[in-house]
């Protein structure tokens, strides 16, 4: 790629495209050189240049690729959005929908390079990257513009140099290798190396230049030996010299010294098909003999970014490895280009029309396929699939960790992952600095701030949108020893009141009595409450157990009832057959393991057990009870015409919800509906019905009982 020279005009890309692009779509692509001049006027680059040279620059380098339109159309736009007071409407109006989505797409990605500080992050960042851009083209854009950065570096301060230099050896030059982008690569490494260590970069550089003079003539000899076998063979074939690029000599002087390093010749040896590769094995391994072990056969088993080639080490003259790499020219382009090849050399017409990801899809599927006929390995089909696609998303707290979520993930999920401390204070979240509701689905790249109270609790609710198992987790943990403390306080409560009703007080008891009865169970007070409060034990025989009461006299006169407050919570069920409402005469059912259930006194469900206090609790409701309860109305009616509406708009007067709503038709003119409601006492529905009660249509009011 480097090989190619800067396009400094319009025109000079016009002319180029002329190689792959129609007179329309090139007509396309000078509209949008045309909109960022004027939206960039006035703008410079540090070099003094006009601004908008760097995006010609940028979709220079993407037509070396050979990248359609819109991906050319989006990079000359690519800064539009960021540095200029354009919107993306704008820019969808001007030039569509799909290029306005690139654009947006590249634009999310130079945000996200702002807050990047922890090199330890580089890793999740990469992936970051890869999971924002929906459409792999955003990533060639963006590379592409990083690489014209990268070339154009010089004019900057040296901090920012390196900041940029820094993030794309961590970040950008991983992405490119993972896409197989070997020539990108190489030229983010070497640029990147040269901009952190200036120094160190000139010094091997000037040490290289000085071994590759006095080898010159030997590698020729090499080159040309090698070239005249295959030639005599009867093999067409391209025997190149390869050079060591300079950061990776770098990274190898950490474990050899760079004598050794340089002392190699290496060679690349490009043929027409896959079996002229294997002849040509077998031709040099004639010629020099192979070092033992070194082989590899990468056209049979391919890497994960989808290069292929031979590799073989040959013992040279003087004992000088000589390395050397043989593939075909497909191979070569794929082992170049990666993920760029498929707009490089896919000649086809249909690969022509092909959208972006599909493109990249055929890619990964290329791969895929390479892989399944050399052998079956799921790591590998996993690599690719975790790596290029990733199924998880990256959002950053708001001191800018990056913090790893399942798909779907919301601020929930975030709020635990950072902490179950966060997670269950958290009452409300900030979404890129927004306000936002807590179950909204996060996006890559997002900042999540969570917003928390202290005394504050989950929510049951979230157990329905949480997606991760640690917020579930945690969740149900919460909410299973809210029950515990809250079955624990009813339970005192019961134990208290059974006491009243056998003539004794909790507070009264011989100071031993407690101790004593505990020793004989063998369980801890909390747990005996705990106990009673869930309704495995009986509140009134361990009141006569405590007391020592022999007889079996009869219980609970109502003045000493137990008072429901409407707090209990999770312990104290209402009854669905008869909807008690605070005010009506009731009872408390103890259902084992399942807490308290009221009824009203005159249910039939409780009738059989209401003189059996191991069962049954005299209630009564507290002076301010609080809460919402269910209660169920039946209204019988003639002629309904638009009743239901007026019904509807009465109970919404009256700040009343409708829970559910049935009809029954008797005949054409009389019927009854069935409400749901929830109201807040006895005297509240009284005034309700009356409400609805002056209805023209409404025959009878009645509250419904099922028993
Ligand atoms: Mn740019």
């Amino acid at each position: 790629m480097g090989a190619i020279s800067e396009v400094k005009t319009i025109d000079e890309l016009g002319d180029r495209l002329k190689n792959y692009m129609d007179q329309a779509s090139i007509n396309q692509v000078r509209r949008a050189y045309l909109y960022a001049e004027q939206a960039h006027d006035g703008q410079k680059r540090r070099s003094g240049e006009p601004y908008v040279t760097h995006p010609l620059a940028v979709a220079g380098i993407l037509s070396e690729m050979h990248m359609d339109a819109q991906s050319l159309m989006a990079a000359m736009l690519h800064d539009v959005i960021e540095d200029t007071d354009v919107e993306k409407d704008a820019i969808t109006a001007q030039f569509g929908e799909a290029v306005a989505e690139l654009v947006d797409g590249v634009s999310k990605l130079t945000q996200i390079e702002f807050a990047s500080k922890a090199e330890a992050q580089a890793e999740n960042f990469q992936k970051m990257v890869l999971a924002m851009a929906e459409d792999i083209r955003v990533i060639l854009v963006k590379l592409s513009d990083r690489l014209h950065n990268m070339r154009t570096l010089g004019v900057l301060r040296p901090d920012k140099r390196r900041r940029i230099a820094r993030e794309t050896l961590d970040i950008y030059a991983p992405i490119a290798a993972k896409l197989g982008m070997h020539n990108l690569r190489i030229e983010f490494e070497d640029l990147g190396f040269r901009a952190m260590h200036p120094m160190r970069a000139a010094r091997i550089e000037s040490a290289v230049k000085t071994v590759r003079g006095n080898r010159h003539a030997l590698l020729e000899n090499i080159r040309f030996a090698i070239e005249d076998r295959l030639r005599k063979e009867g093999l067409v074939a391209m025997v190149t010299g390869r050079e060591k690029h300079l950061f990776s000599i770098y990274r190898k002087m950490s474990k050899k010294p760079f004598k050794d390093i340089m002392d190699v010749f290496a060679f690349r040896v490009v043929t027409n098909n896959v079996d002229s590769c294997y002849r040509a094995l077998g031709i040099v391994h004639g010629l020099y003999k192979p070092v033992a072990g070194m082989f590899k056969d990468y056209i049979a088993i391919p890497k994960s970014n989808g290069y292929q080639s031979l590799h073989t080490v040959l013992f040279g003259m003087y004992g000088v490895p000589i390395e050397i790499q043989i593939r075909t020219h497909e191979m070569d382009v794929i082992a170049n280009n990666g993920i760029a090849a498929h707009w490089l050399y896919k000649s086809d017409k249909q690969a022509a029309h092909m959208s972006g990801q599909a493109k990249a899809q055929q890619w990964i599927k290329g791969l895929l396929d390479m892989q399944a006929k050399a052998s079956d390995s799921i790591e590998f089909i996993e690599n690719v699939k975790i790596d290029l696609f990733p199924d998880d998303i990256y959002v950053f707290s708001p001191k800018g960790k990056i913090f790893e979520l399942p798909a779907g993930a919301n601020a929930i999920d975030f709020a635990y992952a950072v902490h179950t401390d966060v997670g269950n204070a958290c009452v409300g979240c900030r979404i890129d600095r927004q306000l936002a509701p807590v179950s909204t689905p996060l996006q890559s790249g997002q900042t999540v701030d969570i917003i928390t109270a202290p005394g504050a609790q989950p929510n049951p609710n979230w157990l329905d949108f949480v997606n991760t198992a640690k917020a579930r987790t945690a969740i149900r943990h919460f909410l299973k020893s809210r029950e515990g403390n809250e079955a624990v306080a009813l339970g005192k409560r019961l134990l208290a009141k059974a006491l009243n009703s056998l003539g004794s007080d909790l507070n009264e008891l011989p100071s031993n009595a407690m101790a004593e009865l505990l020793g004989e169970i063998k369980l801890d007070e909390n747990t005996l409450l705990y106990e009673i409060g869930i309704g495995k034990r009986v509140a009134y025989l361990t009141a006569r157990r405590l007391i020592n009461h022999g007889d079996d006299k009869t219980p609970a006169k109502q003045n000493s009832a137990l008072a429901i407050t409407g707090a209990e919570g999770l312990v104290l069920n209402y009854g669905n057959c008869c909807h008690p409402l605070p005010g009506d005469p009731v009872v408390g059912y103890i259902s084992s393991g399942r807490g308290m259930v009221v009824h009203l006194e005159s249910c039939a469900n409780v009738a059989e057990h209401l003189n059996n206090p191991d069962k049954c609790v005299h209630l009564t409701w507290a002076d301010n009870v609080k809460g919402d309860f269910h209660s169920e109305l039946r209204i019988d009616y003639q002629n309904e015409r638009g009743l239901l509406a007026k019904i509807a708009a009465r109970l919404n007067d009256s700040g009343i919800n409708i829970e559910k709503i049935r009809t029954e038709e008797v005949d054409a003119t009389f019927g009854a509906i069935y409400l749901l409601i929830s109201v807040k006492s006895r005297i509240h529905l009284a005034r309700i019905v009356k409400t609805l009660r002056k209805l023209d249509a409404v025959l009878k009011v009645t509250r419904v009982k099922h028993y």
